[in-house]
C-alpha cells in the first residue's frame, strides 16, 4: 500500500516520541502510506540499516564442484531477481515522479543479473580460475567498478565523474545482494544507531528485529512487509512506533533527514513541515496521556457489567518485555514465543541453557502462570542456527507456509523437541507452566507428541531432576483451518486450546500474513475465520477445557465485544494492549454480547462486522 504526496498533518491521534526534531524547510515534505504495525508517533532521524559486511575471504573450490558451484550462483541469481521483480512491482502503486525516480535503479539492478558482463565474468572465474561463487562475485563485481571509475579523466565535469561513481557502485551493490543471497546474510546492522533514531530499511525479517533496542530507537519504517506478519509482532512486542510495507521510502530516505513515523494511521512523513512537526507533538503528548489513563486501570479486575471474570494474559517475544508485562497488569503469559531463544546465534541452545532462560521467565512471573510454547519455525520464521546444524530444510526450496513447520518438524527432529520438552519440565518446577504446541493439524500429530512429552518427563525423573508434582498440562494452538474444523476430536487429546488467529486468518483465506501486496486481504474478521473460532470455541467448552484466543485480534479492543459473544473468556495479546482491553470488558454486558455475536455471525462480510462492532455500545469508551 502506499501514495506519496504533499499534505497536510498527519491526523492527530496517540502517539509517542522520544526525541524532537527540527522542519526540514528546504526539502518538500513527502508522505507515504503503509500498515500501521506498531501504535505511537515518533519524530526524530533516519537511520538507514546498513548491510553488514559480508565476509568473503577469497575461497577456491575442487574442480570436481564446478557444477554444483554453477547451481548455487544461479539459485542466487533468481533469487535476487525475484527480489528485483517484487520491488519494481509494488513501485506501480507510487505516483509517477517517485516511479521515475527509483525504477531507472531497479531496472539497472536487473540487468545486470541478466546475460550481462558481470554474470559472464562470474561464471568464469569460478570455471577457470575455480573461484567460491561468493569469492567470484566480489572480484568481478569490484574489478567492473574499478574499470567504470577509472574512465574518469583529469577535468571531467563533477556531475559526469559523479555519474561514474553513481555506477560504480551500482555493481558494487548488485554484487552485495548477490553475495548476500549465496551466504543467506540478511539485512542487519544495527551499529552506530544512534540515540532517538528511526530505523528505515528496505525490508526487516523478525529476527533482525529481535536484535533492536526498543530504548534507543525511536520509530521503524520499511518498504516491505504487512501489519500481521511476525516483524510487525516483535515490533509491536518492543513498543517502538512502526510502519511496515510503505513502498518507496527506503529509496527516498537519506541518512539524517527528519521524519515522522505514525504507527495509528501508518503514514510516514519525510521532511516534515512545520504544521507536520506540530501535530505530531500533540499527539505524542495525546498518547502519555492515555498511558496514564491506562495505568490507573492495572488494579482494577478484568470482569463484564455483569460480573464476567476474564482472563487477560500477555504474549511474550522478547525478555525486554518482562518489565512492560510486569507493569500491564497482565495474569501471567497466554504465549511465550520461544523462537527468540534459538534467532541471531550460530547454533542451538542445549537443555541447560534452555531451563535457565524459562526458569528466569516462570520466576519472574511470580506464581502467574507461563504457557510456553515449544519452537514455531516455519513460515516467516527463519532462523539461521537450525540452518547450521542442518535441522531443517532451506527455506528457499519450500513452500514455507505449508511444509515442514510447527510440530511436524519437532516430530521430525525428536532430538530438538525432546531436548525443548526437558527444559521447559525443569523449568516448571519453578511455577505454574502450560506447554504450547504449534501447528498442530491432525490428532496423530498430538498423540505422538505426549507419547514424546510423558517420555521425556519418565527420563528427567530418573535422572532425579527436580520436577513439578503433575506434568504441566500439554495444549494445542488452534491455527489452522483443519484443526479448528477438528476441535472435537483434539479436544480428546489436548488439555487446552489456545486459538492462533493470526494464521488461521492467513490460512483460511489464503493470504500471507507478511506480504505487503495482499496485507489488505488478510482480515481476521472474515466470517470464515470467525466461524471457525466458533467451532474451536465451542467444542472446547463443550469439555469444559480451558480455551483461549492468542492472536493479534486479541488485543483489539473494537473486537471484544463479538469475542466474549462467542463464549471466550481467555485471551492473550501484546502487553500494551491489555489496559485497552480491560477497559472494554469492563464496558459490557456478557449477556448484550451473546446476542450482539448471533447477529454479527449472521453478516456476511468483514465490513459490515467491523461496522457492527463500531456501532456495539461501550466502544470508544
Ligand atoms: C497465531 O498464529 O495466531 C499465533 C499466535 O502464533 P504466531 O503469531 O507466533 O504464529
Ligand atoms: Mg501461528
Amino acid at each position: 500500500m502506499n501514495a506519496t504526496s504533499t499534505g497536510p498533518a498527519p491526523a492527530a491521534g496517540p502517539g509517542r516520541s522520544r526525541t524532537g526534531g527540527a522542519a526540514s524547510p528546504q526539502k518538500t515534505e513527502r508522505r507515504f502510506s503503509g500498515f500501521a504495525a506498531a501504535a505511537g508517533v515518533a519524530i526524530g532521524t533516519v537511520f538507514r540499516a546498513v548491510e553488514p559486511e559480508i565476509p568473503v575471504t577469497q575461497s577456491r573450490i575442487a574442480a570436481a564442484d564446478i557444477a554444483a558451484e554453477g547451481a548455487r550462483l544461479e539459485a542466487a541469481i533468481v533469487q535476487s531477481r525475484k527480489q528485483l521483480t517484487k520491488l519494481r512491482n509494488r513501485l506501480a502503486i507510487l505516483p509517477e515522479e517517485s516511479q521515475a525516480e527509483i525504477a531507472p535503479l531497479i531496472e539497472a539492478y536487473q540487468r545486470m543479473i541478466g546475460p550481462s558482463r558481470l554474470v559472464r565474468g562470474i561464471k568464469r572465474r569460478v570455471e577457470e580460475t575455480l573461484l567460491s561463487a561468493e569469492s567470484a562475485v566480489m572480484a568481478e563485481a569490484e574489478s567492473i567498478a574499478a574499470t567504470i571509475q577509472a574512465q574518469a579523466e583529469p577535468g571531467m565535469n563533477p556531475e559526469d565523474r559523479a555519474s561514474l561513481n553513481r555506477r560504480a557502485e551500482e555493481v558494487r551493490e548488485i554484487g552485495r545482494r548477490l553475495v548476500r543471497n549465496l551466504t543467506r546474510t540478511p539485512f542487519r546492522s544495527f551499529a552506530g544507531l544512534p540515540d532517538g533514531a528511526i530505523l528505515i530499511s528496505e525490508s526487516l525479517r523478525p529476527a533482525d528485529a529481535a536484535l533492536l533496542d526498543p530504548s534507543r530507537l525511536a520509530g521503524v519504517a520499511t518498504d516491505e512487509g504487512g501489519a500481521d506478519g511476525h516483524t510487525a509482532v516483535m515490533l509491536r512486542a518492543l513498543g517502538v512506533p512502526s510502519v511496515l510495507g510503505a513502498a518507496g521510502l527506503a529509496h527516498a530516505a537519506r541518512p539524517g533527514d527528519t521524519v515522522v513515523i505514525d504507527g495509528i494511521s501508518g503514514t510516514v512523513t519525510l521532511h516534515p513541515g512545520a504544521d507536520t512537526l506540530a501535530s505530531a507533538r500533540r499527539a505524542v503528548a495525546a498518547f502519555a496521556r492515555e498511558r496514564q489513563r491506562y495505568a490507573r486501570l492495572r488494579r482494577l479486575p478484568a470482569e463484564t457489567t455483569d460480573g464476567e471474570a476474564v482472563d487477560l494474559q500477555a504474549n511474550f517475544e522478547l525478555p525486554v518485555e518482562l518489565p512492560l508485562i510486569a507493569q500491564s497488569g497482565a495474569h501471567g503469559i497466554g504465549l511465550l514465543r520461544t523462537e527468540f531463544l534459538f534467532m541471531n546465534r550460530d547454533t542451538v541452545p542445549d537443555e541447560d541453557q534452555q531451563t535457565e532462560t524459562y526458569r528466569g521467565i516462570v520466576e519472574a512471573m511470580n506464581g502467574d502462570p507461563v504457557t510456553i510454547r515449544v519452537l514455531d519455525w516455519g513460515g516467516e520464521k527463519d532462523i539461521e542456527a537450525l540452518s547450521n546444524a542442518g535441522l531443517v530444510p532451506d527455506i528457499s526450496d519450500v513452500n514455507p507456509a505449508m511444509g515442514l513447520r510447527g510440530l511436524r518438524l519437532l516430530l521430525r527432529r525428536p532430538e530438538l523437541f525432546e531436548t525443548q520438552l526437558a527444559a521447559i519440565l525443569r523449568a516448571a518446577a519453578y511455577g505454574p507452566v502450560r506447554v504450547l504446541l504449534p501447528m498442530v493439524t491432525t490428532v496423530n500429530e498430538v498423540r505422538a507428541a505426549r507419547d514424546i512429552y510423558d517420555r521425556v518427563a519418565r527420563r528427567l525423573r530418573r535422572r532425579s531432576e527436580r520436577l513439578p508434582e503433575k506434568p504441566p498440562p500439554l495444549g494445542i494452538m488452534i491455527e489452522t483451518p483443519g484443526a479448528a474444523l477438528s476441535a472435537d476430536a483434539l479436544a480428546l487429546e489436548a488439555d487446552f486450546f489456545a486459538i492462533g488467529t493470526n494464521d488461521l486468518t492467513a490460512h483460511t483465506l489464503a493470504v500471507d500474513r507478511g506480504e505487503s501486496d495482499v496485507a489488505e486481504m488478510y482480515n481476521p474478521l472474515h466470517p470464515a475465520v470467525l466461524r471457525l473460532i466458533q467451532f474451536a470455541t465451542e467444542a472446547a467448552l463443550r469439555m469444559r477445557m480451558p480455551v483461549s484466543l492468542c492472536g493479534e485480534m486479541a488485543g483489539d479492543p473494537k473486537v471484544t465485544p463479538l469475542l466474549l459473544g462467542l463464549g471466550l473468556r481467555a485471551f492473550s495479546m501484546n502487553a500494551s494492549a491489555v489496559p485497552r482491553v480491560k477497559q472494554a470488558v469492563r464496558a459490557v454486558d456478557s449477556d448484550a454480547c451473546v446476542r450482539f455475536a448471533r447477529r454479527a455471525m449472521e453478516a456476511g462480510e468483514p465490513a459490515r462486522i467491523a461496522e457492527m462492532l463500531a456501532a456495539f455500545p461501550g466502544q470508544g469508551a
